[in-house]
């Protein structure tokens, strides 16, 4: 019987990815040194083709040498504006729109006194921007043991996400917060900010995982959202992740008939398109 092989509906390199990356190239045209703080993209491969064209990565202010620097689509938290600015560092921003909600969202709740809890990975550069712009009063978890630990929960609590997270684990965590937190004169406020990319994303990856008998998701392990298309898929399906056809062996799909390819937001179509012809030819 042949395989039959589909790629996701909601696939290729998100809005806010493509918009920094074009960036990048527009500030190449002019310049011969280019740096970004940090990866401008987490993807190892999309990385990889930057770094051949001259772009260097630099993550301590310190190691900045040029008068300009390249904030990611993942944005920075204002404390690392605020350094660049003394030091005079130009700044090319390419700071996602979904991603600079956030920062708004948690900016407005540390302006208003609230308690913002921003629902994600508190190691992830995203959610380090995002709790900067929030003030001291704030935390990261996705779990909410965590929060049963803090004996006088405050009154006011502004609850934001991680633009890539889940939007039904969302729901849950917030149900569970307020379950623990509300109490007499308490005001819990949620606000959605998640990324509507990755609302379709995820969408098309479940849609797809329902047909098939196994997905290949596609992306760097470093990225948020490979990661959770990954384990929305694997609650379906089998799936795997590969960053490039050439992680793809044949017997990671023997037995396999319906194969569905999902990828992270930051994944280009060269490497869709590699994974796609390989499968194909097994
Ligand atoms: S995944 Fe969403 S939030 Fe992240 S860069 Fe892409 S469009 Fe922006």
């Amino acid at each position: 019987m042949n395989k039959e092989i589909r790629k996701a509906q909601n696939i290729g390199l998100c809005f806010g990815v493509t918009c920094a990356l074009q960036a990048v190239h527009e500030y190449a045209k002019d310049h011969k040194v280019i740096v970004t703080w940090g990866d401008v993209v987490h993807n190892s491969l999309v990385m990889d083709g930057l770094k051949q064209m001259g772009v260097q990565v630099v993550a301590a202010i310190n190691d900045i040498k040029s008068s300009h620097i390249i904030i990611p689509a993942h944005g920075v938290s204002p404390n690392i504006i605020q350094a660049f600015n003394e030091r005079r560092i130009n700044i090319i921003d390419t700071t996602c729109p979904f991603v600079c909600r956030a920062q708004k969202t948690a900016s407005a709740y540390g302006k208003k006194g609230f308690f913002t809890i921003v629902y994600g990975d508190k190691n992830h550069a995203e959610v380090k921007g995002i709790l900067g712009w929030s003030g001291e009063r704030s935390l990261a978890t996705k779990d909410i043991s965590e929060l049963k630990k803090i004996l006088n929960l405050p009154l006011k609590i502004g609850l934001l996400s991680q633009t890539t997270q889940k939007p039904s684990d969302f729901i849950t965590f917030c149900q569970q917060v307020t379950e623990l937190a509300y109490t007499k004169d308490s005001r819990i406020y949620i606000t959605d900010t998640i990324c509507h990319d990755i609302r379709k994303r995820q969408q098309a990856a479940s849609e797809l995982a329902q047909w098939a008998d196994m997905v290949v998701v596609i992306g760097s392990p470093n990225s948020a959202n490979t990661q959770n298309l990954l384990q929305l898929c694997s609650s379906i399906t089998h799936a795997i992740q590969v960053e490039k056809a050439a992680d793809l062996i044949a017997d990671m799909v023997a037995g396999y008939q319906k194969i569905g390819v999902a990828a992270g937001a930051s994944t280009d179509d060269a490497a869709i398109n590699g994974v796609y012809e390989k499968l194909k030819s097994f």
